[in-house]
């Protein structure tokens, strides 16, 4: 038997500059991978990566930190042992919660809840078990980012329906836009990038078309607390085949811990039990000591925070309307500014904007358009000062 020559050296260690051509990873890469975009952003990352101290009114999440008994119920959930895997479906008490909070809040009489790892982790779930290659899913645009990068991934097409330059919910638009291949319309309201609040008399109209046409909805409502002007009109309420998506990363700020979770009414049961199934076989559960500190967060009172956002939302209104078009962002912690007519795009607004230490995202991001940008004041009110001084000094070039 002939004998392997032992061989004379090691494998050369690829350099970490070698070139995905080289490597011809691009031919190992699936084809999805090419149907996301991220550049928008990745832009102003790496133009924000030598400022100092800038004004950050980029980041999407909340400038507080996550409340101190809820700290303590994560802590103690880990010394107690909650660390291996829960129920795919999530905690026993946490679900017992849930389910209680959406009898009395929307009288549904059975509800399905599944715990998910984040509403992100939902979004991919629902539109796993929704969409098939060629179908159709409605939503305005300006849009949150992930829902039209999600469905281009999988194959479902996206179908924009404007609703510049107010924002208020084109109910006429989305009704025009329904045809057979619709399989779901999208609201997010308190929206991101908009802060538009849906009003009671819009989400009744689009109860009414959905039903009319048997069409399903997905709320997503992850900043229902953020909600300044009154309460924030749920769907729920109106529409049995609502999918609502809700979250604990902006109302607790705890981004990092990745809880959120989907539910809906008996009419449901079968959409929610699928998206059990492949949670199984992809998130598994959401992060188990997390969700038994969700269970002690679900008893805060958050109200402090929120009365704080609103006063942060009436600063960036009243310090930006008398130079920018921008319309009085009803929630969330975000608002939709134009840019000024100097610039070409918004893209150019914002880099002139970063280069002057304020981080802002172009519109594009969140949009076929590129003609605003989005401020997110979830920040000091220091830094919100500082940001209006210096985007009124950009206003007119
Ligand atoms: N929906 C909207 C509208 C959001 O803005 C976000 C976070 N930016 C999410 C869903 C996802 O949040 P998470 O996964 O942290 O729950």
């Amino acid at each position: 038997m002939r004998r392997l020559k032992p061989r004379k050296s090691r494998p050369k260690p690829l350099r970490q500059n070698q070139s995905l051509e080289n490597l011809s990873v691009k031919k190992i890469l699936a084809h999805r991978t090419n149907l996301i975009d991220a550049s928008g952003i990745r832009k102003v990352f790496a133009l924000a990566a030598s400022l100092k101290d800038p004004v950050n009114f980029s980041i999407g999440q909340p400038d507080f930190d996550v409340p101190a008994e809820v700290k303590a119920a994560a802590i103690s959930a880990i010394e107690q042992g909650y660390n291996k895997y829960s129920q795919t479906v999530g905690d026993g008490q946490l679900l017992r919660k849930i389910t209680a909070q959406l009898k009395t809040d929307y009288g549904w009489e059975e509800p399905s809840v599944l715990i998910t790892s984040g509403v992100s982790g939902a979004l991919l779930l629902a539109f796993l078990v929704l969409i098939d290659p060629g179908d159709e899913v409605i939503m305005t645009d300006p849009y949150f980012v992930i829902y039209k990068h999600v469905i281009n991934m999988i194959g479902g097409k996206c179908v924009f329906v404007d609703n510049y330059p107010d924002f208020a919910l084109p109910v006429e638009g989305i009704a025009e836009a329904i045809n057979k291949r619709t399989k779901l319309i999208i609201l997010n309201s308190p929206s991101n990038p908009t802060g538009a609040v849906c009003t009671q008399r819009q989400v009744e109209a689009i109860a009414q078309v959905a039903r009319q046409k048997d069409i399903l909805v997905m709320s997503d409502e992850i900043y229902d607390k953020f909600c300044y002007d009154g309460p924030c009109p749920s769907i729920a309420d109106y529409y049995e085949k609502t999918l609502l998506l809700k979250g604990f990363s902006k109302t607790y700020a705890m981004t990092g811990w990745r809880m959120g979770y989907v539910a809906g009414t008996e009419a449901l049961k079968e959409v929610i039990e699928e998206m059990t199934k492949i949670q199984q076989y992809t998130f598994v559960c959401a992060p188990t000591p997390f969700q038994r500190a969700a269970i002690a967060a679900l008893e805060c009172d958050m109200s402090g925070y929120v009365a704080a956002y609103k006063k942060k939302r009436d600063m960036i209104y009243e310090g930006l309307r008398d130079k920018f078009d921008l319309v009085r962002p009803g929630g969330a912690f975000y608002a939709f500014a134009r840019a000024p007519q100097w610039a070409k795009n918004a893209t150019e607004f914002v880099e002139k904007a970063i280069a002057n230490n304020v981080l802002v995202i172009p519109g594009c991001v969140f949009s076929e358009k590129d003609t605003h940008f989005r401020i997110s004041y979830a920040t000091t009110d220091e830094k919100i000062t500082q940001g209006i001084e210096i985007l009124n000094g950009l206003a007119d070039g």
